[in-house]
């Protein structure tokens, strides 16, 4: 795993907010394992190891980072944000985090730490109670900071790129499978510099009415539509874009259809506006379908939060009443899919600002015609 693009002042301003949080709910201690809120609060992502490694943030005092010492010289070291404690083969982990614990009464534990600790610590650590940490951090993660926005622009841009090869036909379509078209996306992603590869689902005519189609042995053919909708992680954040090509001139049917998706993404992302509630951009975006009879066709909600987890909260989806705020960051992407015939997909990221919704996807949302 890559570091993030952070600095210590985004870490310390980050542990600052989790320990207002701790205060207001008097916990004592947040101890933080494998998962995404290590690297969020520190820099590092810890591998999910049968060793142990802990984030230990108590709401007064040092911030210390347990790390087994053969994965020390993968700690970036943050010496404002945090101290490390190497633990070797010998000694016993957890009486080191009990030692750093002597009067906690009510300790926050990330979701992802492994049971076994959890129950080593429960030993340990007599007469404390203990809370989940994402009342405490998970919160916080929703709304992006300016060192997030930045890595989600990077990323987003790199995806655009390999987009924009397939719009300009550099990425061959006909008489290949979906399967090696996948593969292709997923190289070009990587070479435009993403860390790793999280999905490139290729769908050719009828198979792009199963929104997550898995790319297979299909051989894309002449006159058809294609739909590519793919991402990465890149400095720790995840792109994910949508777009559809078309092998030809499209059909009569497949166009008019697609100016209605055309339309509704367009209204989506403009209803993500910092105030609006998040099942505002659903609605937004679904209206404009439903109007065009094709209701019944946009089977899932219309987007996902993005960030260091590909999808992650807030999702726009009806019945989400959480008021949109600066930093939010979530996909726009509605759908239509005719069973049988052909399905399509058009979807940007975006992020909420004070200025208005910023789009990080800037590649041609029209159905693009590739004869490659
Ligand atoms: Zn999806
Ligand atoms: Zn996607
Ligand atoms: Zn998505």
């Amino acid at each position: 795993m890559s570091t993030t693009i952070a600095t210590a002042s985004d870490y310390l301003a980050r542990i600052a907010k989790v320990r207002s949080a701790m205060v207001a709910q008097q916990v004592d201690a947040t101890l933080l394992s494998v998962g995404h809120d290590l690297p969020y609060l520190s820099g590092y992502f810890a591998m999910p190891l049968e060793r142990l490694t802990m984030l230990v943030i108590p709401q007064n005092g040092d911030v210390v980072m347990v790390v087994p010492r053969l994965e020390v010289p993968r700690v970036v070291p943050q010496p404002d944000v945090f101290s490390i404690v190497a633990w070797g083969e010998t000694e016993d982990p957890v009486a080191i985090v009990a030692k750093l614990l002597p009067s906690a009464r009510k300790i926050a534990i990330g979701d992802q730490m492994w049971a076994r600790f959890l129950v080593e610590l429960l030993t340990k650590i007599n007469g404390a109670t203990f809370v989940r940490a994402v009342d405490v951090v998970g919160s916080l993660r929703v709304s992006k900071d300016g060192s997030e926005i930045a890595a989600l622009q990077v990323a987003g841009s790199a995806a655009d790129r390999v987009a924009q090869q397939l719009h300009s036909g550099q990425i061959p379509l006909i008489g290949r499978t979906e399967a090696q078209v996948s593969a292709d996306i997923s190289a070009r992603l990587i070479a435009e510099g993403h860390d790793v590869v999280n999905f490139a689902i290729v769908a050719a005519g009828e198979n792009a009415a199963s929104p997550h189609h898995h790319a297979g042995s299909r051989v894309i053919a002449k006159n058809e539509i294609v739909l590519c909708d793919f991402g990465g992680t890149m400095n720790g954040y995840c792109s994910d874009i949508t777009r559809c090509v078309y092998t030809g001139k499209p059909a009569n049917d497949v166009a008019l259809a697609y100016d209605v998706l055309f339309a509704a993404q367009a209204a989506g992302v403009a209803a993500g506006v910092v105030g609006a509630a998040c099942e505002d951009v659903d609605r937004a975006a679904r209206s404009i379908i439903e109007q065009a009879g094709f209701g019944e066709y946009f089977v899932h909600r219309t987007g996902h939060g993005i960030g260091m987890e590909a999808h992650e909260e807030p999702y726009m989806v009806s019945g989400n009443s959480l008021p949109i705020s600066a930093g939010h960051a979530f996909s726009v992407e509605p759908g239509i899919y005719i069973p049988g015939k052909w399905g399509m997909r058009l979807e940007d990221i975006v992020v909420a600002t004070e200025t208005g919704p910023m789009s990080m996807n800037k590649v041609n949302h029209s159905l693009v015609t590739v004869e490659a």
